[in-house]
């Protein structure tokens, strides 16, 4: 297992040599601005008292407030937190929002907790830090394992504690509590609009056949948008492991048999199959939208999809990274692909701020813009600097990070 802080130290390196950044700049990049980790205690159904481990890493807040998701997983640690944070100071970068990066997690196996003990553990990640939260501070939101129910408690509580009402603290709240039309369907419609802009640069069939790893709201949405635009599905996994045909997959039919049943094991007229396996199926696109470290130098060799689209935070391993672009298989980096959550998520916030509320329509025009606009960029400076997008990507990042610090620290 790759060290995820390690790796996203290491692409900003690998960028850096491409396009020098003044030393404190870098400096200041590798090093998160502030870490918090906190003890969460929860009285659980027994009468027991649990404690759990929480974190907030606030990376970088030279383009604004710290921005990102709070993740609930049982493998989520320090390290891990740190590497999403300074993705997201990127992402924020590449999609030229007025956000920083942060990251939040909790470690923690989320279907192990009865409702009741997940929202007091979702109360006691607030307690705990909200001296560090707030609209012009650090605004969370949901990531792996949390959704909007759970945002809508933590800012209920958030109120309680501080009294602010603007709700501006976390985003993809409910859209009965102040959460944005568009926000749940961002990361994946943001996903496809990027798709959109490349796919004629990639050769990528009209009716392309696309895995999907990942049946969260990222996958499961993913796959119904590429579906609706006349791609065909030909698989979808969840933690467990997925399900392949090649002539196509219903993608309505396995989310409400997922549903129903709780997995995919039995899904008619379709082979199961390992999460490892889906990666090497031969598919016009694979789309990894689960966790980090999937396509590494161990099985990079054995990727045979057209193009990737990382719906994912972190997926490919630097060394992947090289071994797909000598390939010529392109990788769609997390930082451009996925950034259409954030970027909703800084609608909402503005929303918040404003007390306005956009219709689904505005959402969607404003979020195709920005999307489509980055990825042109992107695909330029690659194409200039003869590199792969990551790199095009981060690129365009530290240059927008580089000017926004040049305002704050003394030239030499
Ligand atoms: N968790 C998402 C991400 O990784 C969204 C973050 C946000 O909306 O702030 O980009």
């Amino acid at each position: 297992m790759n060290n995820p802080f390690e790796d996203a130290l290491l692409q900003l390196t690998r960028a850096v040599a491409l396009r020098p950044v003044r030393e404190d700049v870098l400096l200041r990049l590798r090093s998160p601005e502030r870490e918090v980790s906190v003890a969460i205690p929860v009285v659980m159904d027994s009468g027991s008292t649990q404690i759990f481990e929480g974190y907030r890493v606030q990376h970088n807040h030279a383009r604004g407030p710290y921005k990102g998701g709070i993740r609930f997983h049982p493998d989520t640690n320090k390290d891990e937190v740190r590497a999403l944070a300074l993705w997201m100071t990127i992402k924020t970068a590449v999609a030229n929002i007025p956000m920083g990066g942060g990251k939040g997690g909790i470690t923690v196996d989320p279907k192990k907790l009865s409702p009741r003990e997940l929202e007091a553990l979702s109360r006691g990640w607030v307690q705990a830090l909200y001296p560090v939260l707030g609209p012009r501070l650090d605004v969370p939101a949901p990531d792996v394992n949390t959704n909007p129910a759970i945002m809508a408690i933590m800012t209920d509580e958030y109120t309680k504690l501080t009294g602010d009402t603007t709700g501006a603290t976390f985003t993809g709240k409910p859209l009965d509590r102040g959460g944005s039309e568009g926000r749940t369907l961002a990361t994946s419609l943001g996903g496809w609009f990027v798709f959109d802009v490349l796919r004629d640069a990639f050769g990528v069939p009209a009716e392309p056949t696309v895995a999907i790893q990942g049946m969260g709201n990222v996958g499961g949405n993913a796959a119904r948008i590429f579906a609706q635009h006349g791609a065909r599905i030909v698989a979808m996994s969840d933690s467990h492991g997925g399900i392949v045909n090649m002539d196509g997959l219903d993608v309505d039919a396995v989310e409400s048999y997922k549903q129903e049943h709780g997995t995919l094991d039995g899904f008619p007229n379709a082979q199961r199959l390992g999460n490892e396996d889906l990666l090497e199926l031969p598919v016009d696109v694979l789309i990894p939208a689960a966790l980090e470290d999937q396509i590494t130098g161990e099985n990079v060799g054995r990727i045979h999809a057209r193009m990737i689209l990382e719906l994912a935070n972190g997926p490919t391993t630097p060394e992947a990274d090289d071994a797909l672009f000598a390939r010529g298989i392109p990788v769609v980096p997390d930082i451009l692909a996925n950034a259409g959550g954030v970027v909703v998520s800084t609608f909402e916030w503005e929303q918040n701020l404003k007390g306005e509320h956009w219709s689904e329509a505005d959402v969607n025009a404003r979020l195709q813009e920005i999307m489509s606009r980055e990825t042109r960029a992107v695909l330029a400076r690659a194409g200039e600097l003869g590199t792969d997008l990551r790199r095009g990507a981060f690129v365009i990042a530290l240059e927008r990070l580089e000017s926004a610090m040049m305002q704050e620290m003394p030239r030499r």
